[in-house]
């Protein structure tokens, strides 16, 4: 496999683009190499510049839940097209788009749309705060919100990749107000309330995607919502990234907790920027024009994004490909498990719905200090042997694989072998 158009396209990338990226995360850089420029996509396949084809496990990191072009999205898009851009003044499919999110989350009257999960998340917090009248937020250490100034501490995604602790020009005050928890351990999060009496609430992915996958234990959501409850703050839950992908009502619905504030992205635009905030009555009316916490966006409810966002949600609602993915991650996990017994290699598989991946690790990991056990020079053996056996997997071992319902058997056995392959060369 020749990897030289992208490499062509890098060097000329360094010139105006930063490392040739416009995502840190799209950067190789923990797997050595560079990064891979794209062509185009269709169904459960990418194709690189070089015309070499791979089973996509990216997704975009999660939109394409439906695999690429879906016949249903493109009509859709198409169709928007035809009318025009961008109003700056309201349309329909907006209202059409809004009734679907919220009576997917029994907790959601009322939704905003912006452009990306940081700025739905960034708005979300900032209703906490005007709601409680509070300043202090917790977060949990793996978690990733977006790169927004206050959550960019102890994040997953791509500054674990990176080993960074947090982001050079984020202003000490910016973070003065973010507490700092352990992902699946309730006491960290009552000590800080032991400690401090004006926190608004507390952020967490409902299932952590950006420490490679990692689930919540014994009960964590409900008992976090029920101390919350008692200590007047509120539960944000940020499910840009498990929102219509573990469940039609996000893993909201799976573990039976309601969030005050939920947080989406990603697969509510079908590829296209959007983002969102949504909670009840009472809470939304404190947001401009109704209230005074104010927050806007030229571009927000873009009608080609509303048009994606629709086509998207209405096509998974139709499909309901929820059980299929359980098993497919199923599938995989086992896959996963017999090659490294097969070759000796020592690995923990986490995994939700239609996001998986294994840790290069003997340590069952529930957080983010056990993520971090897994041996990353034997992820990236692993990561460039599943590209060579033509299966695209984000270039971290922070990140989740995803699955879309395009994945043909065919695509499965690819994966196996892949796998058994890129397991071989890890040994
Ligand atoms: N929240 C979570 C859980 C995410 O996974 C991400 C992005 O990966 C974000 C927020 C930020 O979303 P965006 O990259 O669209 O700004």
């Amino acid at each position: 496999m020749e990897f030289k158009n992208s490499q062509k396209l890098y060097n000329k990338g360094l010139v105006n683009l930063v490392g040739a990226v416009n995502s840190p995360v799209r950067a190789f850089a923990s797997v050595g190499g560079n990064p891979l420029f794209i062509k185009k996509a269709k169904g459960s396949k990418i194709t690189d510049v070089d015309g070499n084809s791979y089973v996509d496990l990216v997704l975009s990191y999660g939109p394409m839940i439906l695999g690429h072009r879906h016949k249903k999205v493109q009509k859709a898009i198409t169709k928007a097209l035809k009318n025009g851009y961008s109003f700056g003044a309201s349309t329909k499919n907006e209202i059409k788009l809004a009734k679907i999110v919220c009576d997917a989350f029994p907790g959601m009257d009322k939704v905003r749309f912006v452009n990306s999960g940081t700025e739905a998340v960034l708005s979300g917090i900032r209703l906490a705060r005007a709601f409680t009248g509070k300043d202090k937020i917790i977060k949990f250490s793996g978690c990733y919100h977006g790169h927004q100034d206050a959550l960019l501490v102890a994040a997953g995604s791509g500054l674990a990749t990176l080993s960074l602790p947090g982001s050079k020009g984020v202003p000490e005050g910016a973070v003065k107000n973010t507490l700092i928890a352990n992902y699946n351990d309730l006491d960290s999060v009552k000590a800080h309330f032991e400690e401090h009496d004006d926190i608004a609430g507390v952020i967490l992915e409902p299932v952590a995607g950006n420490m490679g996958v990692v689930t919540p234990q014994n009960n964590f959501l409900k008992e976090l919502k029920a101390y919350l409850e008692s200590k007047g703050a509120l539960l944000i839950v940020d499910e840009v990234m498990t929102g219509f992908r573990s469940k039609f009502g996000g893993a909201q619905e799976l573990f039976d907790v309601e969030a005050d504030i939920t947080c989406l992205g990603k697969v509510i635009g079908g590829g296209f920027p959007v983002g969102a905030y949504g909670a009840s009555n009472e809470i939304m009316e404190m947001v401009a024009p109704l209230g005074g916490m104010y927050q806007a966006g030229t571009l927000s409810g873009n009608p080609i994004a509303m048009a994606g966002g629709i086509a998207t949600l209405t096509e998974l609602k139709r499909q309901n490909p929820y059980e299929r993915f359980n098993e497919v991650a199923q599938i995989i996990e086992v896959f996963l498990l017999e090659s490294a017994k097969k070759y000796g290699v020592e690995i923990t598989v986490n995994r939700f719905g239609s996001m998986i991946n294994p840790f290069f690790t003997n340590v069952t990991v529930t957080n983010f200090e056990e993520a971090q056990t897994s041996d990353t020079k034997k992820f990236a053996t692993f990561f460039w042997s599943m590209m060579h056996n033509g299966v695209f997997l984000p270039p971290s071992q922070f990140e989740a694989w995803f699955l879309s319902s395009a994945l043909s058997e065919k695509d499965i056995e690819k994966i196996a072998k892949a796998i058994d392959k890129s397991m071989e060369a890890v040994s």
